[in-house]
């Protein structure tokens, strides 16, 4: 067990990257099967998510696109309730399957709203890829076709997920301790 300080906050080991990329593997593979020949879009939702996002993408061995976006919702360990605006989406999505890969998701207003954005663009399909899920902290109901792994509510960060921006470059998961 490995202990790390970001700022304020100490961290602990809390899930090893082989178990991640174990995690991550069986998503590719539930993906693979479901959407062949679909030539799904997969749209990543920046900052958290680009590690995920591309130890996904190694691992799916069907024709697909990748595009990657912003919306934030979130500042320090707690929830603002604030969603901002989607930007960067520049592809056409209309008649196609979409596929949302999102780091986290919490109380899941971010994804519904994303969703909803999403769906005002006339897609054929949309499905959600999200590395984490806190079961506990849901607020809305949402479908979530891929979950990697379940979690408690505590604030987490490594493999793309930050604490004040810091953190992401972590190979393992971490949790706080204090
Ligand atoms: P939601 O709208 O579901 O409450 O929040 C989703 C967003 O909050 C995620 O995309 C992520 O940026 C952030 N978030 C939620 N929980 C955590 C956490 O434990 N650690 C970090 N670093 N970010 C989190």
């Amino acid at each position: 067990m490995k202990e790390i300080q970001i700022k304020d906050k100490r961290f602990r080991t809390f899930i090893p990257e082989a178990d991640i990329l174990r995690e991550v593997h069986r998503v590719a593979s539930e993906i693979s099967r479901d959407l062949e020949g679909e030539n799904p879009l997969f749209v990543s939702v920046l900052n958290g998510s680009f590690m995920f996002t591309a130890d996904l993408m190694k691992c799916l061995d069907i024709p697909c696109e990748v595009s990657f976006v912003k919306l934030a919702s979130y500042a320090g360990t707690s929830s603002t309730g604030k969603v901002k605006e989607l930007v960067g989406l520049n592809e056409d999505i209309s008649g196609r399957t979409v596929v949302i890969v999102e780091d986290i998701v919490d109380t899941g207003l971010t994804m519904k709203r994303l969703i909803e954005t999403l769906k005002g663009r006339g897609p054929k399909d949309i499905r959600v890829a999200t590395l984490l899920v806190k079961p506990d902290k849901l607020e809305v109901e949402l479908n979530l076709d891929y979950v990697a792994m379940k979690i408690p509510n505590d604030f987490i960060v490594g493999y793309g997920l930050d604490y004040d921006g810091l953190g992401r470059n972590y190979r393992d998961i971490y949790t706080v301790i204090d």
